[in-house]
């Protein structure tokens, strides 16, 4: 076995975005590979995956000129690509896009022709595409520069379930696949460089994990291949105080837990995929987080144990795009019985509610969702309670779609004071009324929806209440008392 420590890399859209920044990648990787055995997972070029969508959609409408459109994009950027890192007709890399292409041209022409609409796992094939492409080029840049790397599929890493578009892994499965697959290529003196994002269901078809799911891809293989270490390369210098889009003064945290990075990530902090955390804290290994435009800069390190800091608001985030659904009961029906058939629904049907509020008393139910699953939420109530709204034990639901959620998130809030009451000031300066309020029973959050356009400035009053001048710089272990300040015994 190796002394050297296995650290899996994964390089976001951003970081290779082009063929300019595929190039500094190969730089951190053969730069890394030298002292230690690197496993890298690439996402798709920043915009690919987006694009792709697009394509079938457009084919799936029968949009044949807006198919042909993307299409032609997809493949000039890629072009553009292979062109800069190997010249403009080298072989393998003509042949390899040309197959690619070729297979989103024939699926796209069989969905305007046949006026069908794509089955989750055709889809998952197609929008799988875009990693494939990076992992083969960066792979290919890194040989020809004098790097030993090698392309591997994602399909013959990460196990997972049949459920495609939001696959689970099987770590079993993907555990045996590391072994066969990547620690051979380890011990060549290589580097594996994997497509990120997919897998492959029982049967061997692609899979994906969702949305920004190449997080995801590079922890469970992190979990599954033993690694020492995962790093998660992007556009930022780390996690930080609020995102940088909406307060340009947002400070970079040196450490964070899981519990936190998983909560930030729920209320909307893209920089890591909610998801992601899990195979890191089951396994115990440590994930950071890295700007590749800026690989000097240490990062954020998220561990089952980060120190405490001496501001209890680690991060302020928000989900721009939310819906309030309102339930109401008849005042003579005791509501916890619907309640409970709702959750059971919303849990079959995998809705994710980024918080609810109940007050008895007003037989009151409200539920705080993503603006994606309002329609499909609304449809779901109507056909479970039909019969409560016929009969007005369940009065006509109400929707609002304009609001945003705010998350204050932080572990040592817990036991802290006044938190709240410093939270709601600062939204009351700002004149912004607050619309539902919910403080997880872990105290790790509080999460308050106001009205959809006075997001960023609320998230700006409070990340200002905070962090404005929090220093994070030093934990609070290692702050000298004021007492050993001056000296005191
Ligand atoms: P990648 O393509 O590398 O996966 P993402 O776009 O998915 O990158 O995530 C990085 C982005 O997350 C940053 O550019 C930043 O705008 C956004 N972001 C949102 N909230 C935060 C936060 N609290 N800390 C850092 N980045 C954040
Ligand atoms: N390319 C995929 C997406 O855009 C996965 C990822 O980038 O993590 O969702
Ligand atoms: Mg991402």
């Amino acid at each position: 076995m190796s002394s050297r420590r296995l650290i899996v890399m994964k390089f976001g859209g951003t970081s290779v975005g082009n063929a300019e920044r595929i190039r500094q990648c190969a730089q951190i990787v053969s730069q890394a590979a030298q002292q230690d055995r690197i496993v890298v997972v690439v996402s798709a070029m920043a915009g690919i995956t987006d694009l792709i969508f697009k394509t079938i959609d457009a084919a799936r409408q029968g949009d044949a000129a807006s198919t042909e459109t993307n299409l032609k994009k997809f493949e000039a950027l890629h072009r553009e690509l292979m062109a800069e890192l190997f010249g403009a007709s080298a072989p393998a890399a003509v042949e390899f896009l040309a197959q690619v292409v070729a297979q989103l041209q024939k699926s796209s022409g069989a969905l305007l022709a046949l006026r069908t609409d794509i089955s989750a796992q055709t889809a998952d094939s197609l929008v799988a595409l875009g990693e494939r492409i990076t992992a083969w080029a960066l792979a290919n840049y890194l040989q020809q520069s004098g790097s030993p790397a090698e392309f591997v599929a994602a399909e013959k890493v990460i196990a997972t379930d049949g459920n495609f578009g939001n696959a689970a892994p099987d770590m079993e499965g993907t555990r045996a696949n590391c072994q066969s697959e990547l620690l051979p290529i380890l011990d060549r003196g290589a580097s594996p460089i994997v497509a990120g994002y997919s897998g492959a269901a029982p049967g061997g078809q692609t899979t994906t994990l969702g949305r920004g799911g190449s997080d995801y891809s590079a922890t469970i293989i992190g979990a599954a291949a033993g690694a020492d270490e995962v790093w998660i390369w992007t556009d930022v210098d780390g996690v930080l105080t609020a995102d940088p889009r909406i307060c340009p003064d947002a400070t970079t945290l040196p450490e964070i837990t899981f519990p936190e990075a998983i909560e930030l990530a729920y209320y909307g902090a893209k920089v890591i995929h909610p998801k992601a955390s899990y195979p890191a804290a089951d396994a115990g290994f440590p994930v950071w987080i890295k700007n590749s435009f800026r690989p000097e800069v240490q990062g954020t390190k998220i561990t089952n144990d980060a120190t405490p800091w001496n501001s209890p608001v680690k991060s302020v985030t928000c989900v721009k795009n939310a819906t309030l659904i309102t339930m109401v009961t008849r005042r003579d029906v005791h509501p916890v019985d619907l309640w409970g058939r709702l959750f059971l629904r919303l849990g079959q049907e995998q809705v994710e509610v980024l918080f609810a509020t109940q007050s008895s008393p007003e037989h009151a139910l409200g539920l705080v969702l993503r603006k994606e699953d309002s329609a499909r939420v609304l449809k779901l109530i109507n056909t479970t309670f039909r019969i409560e709204l016929a009969q007005g034990v369940l009065l006509p639901v109400e929707v609002n779609n304009e609001i945003a959620v705010v998350a204050v998130l932080g572990e040592s809030m817990k036991g802290t004071c006044g938190i709240l009451g410093r939270v709601f000031s600062a939204v009351a300066r700002e004149e912004v009324s607050v619309i539902a309020v919910a403080q997880g029973a872990s105290e790790l959050s509080i999460c308050f929806a106001v009205p959809a356009p006075a997001a960023s400035q609320v998230v700006r009053a409070v990340h200002n209440e905070f962090c404005g001048k929090a220093d994070f710089s030093v934990p609070v272990c290692l702050r000298p008392t004021a007492a050993a300040a001056s000296g005191a015994r």
